[in-house]
């Protein structure tokens, strides 16, 4: 389904759209977020402790992606949100590492989207998403990336 068809719908749904990447939309809070080491909910930093929206209480938290970005299919843009998990596959590199490696050359900025980001941009990409009409927002939970699967897909979707 285009991205155009998928931003009208009234309900939930799950779909899937081929689309490329386009750049990384710069917010306020970077390209990951701190992160529950039991969950994958974000912590907050409370008397000496770290506590996740979930009640979990930990004493260390993890770095996790949360990427928006700007997707662009035949005649229409709009904004992806990547969650950890899906963003560490597609680029083979988790967020701890990555993180690691910057704080290692110096450069661990969260507001400075790295370098190896950047490597699954302009590429054509079978995106597995969940459009939420309440918030607005479209929620990767799946990928596949190689011409045969989106070859197939174009085949039975024609544009
Ligand atoms: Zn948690």
């Amino acid at each position: 389904m285009s991205v155009s068809h998928i931003i009208i719908l009234q309900y939930e749904t799950a779909t899937v759209t081929v689309a490329k990447l386009e750049k990384f939309e710069a917010g306020k809070s970077g390209w990951y977020y701190q992160g529950c080491d039991q969950c994958t909910k974000r912590v907050t930093h409370k008397d000496g402790k770290f506590l996740c929206y979930a009640n979990h209480e930990t004493q260390k938290h993890v770095p996790r992606y949360k990427l928006e970005v700007h997707v662009v299919d035949s005649n229409h843009k709009a904004i992806f949100i990547f969650w950890d998990s899906d963003y560490a596959k597609l680029i083979g590199k988790s967020t701890n590492n990555l993180k690691t490696e910057l704080v290692e050359a110096g450069e661990d900025d969260p507001l400075k989207f790295p370098y190896p980001l950047d490597s699954m941009l302009n590429k054509d990409l079978e995106i597995r998403i969940v459009y939420q009409p309440k918030y607005g927002r479209l929620v990767v939970v799946g990928f596949r990336y190689g011409e045969d699967s989106i070859k197939n897909l174009r085949d039975q979707f024609p544009t």
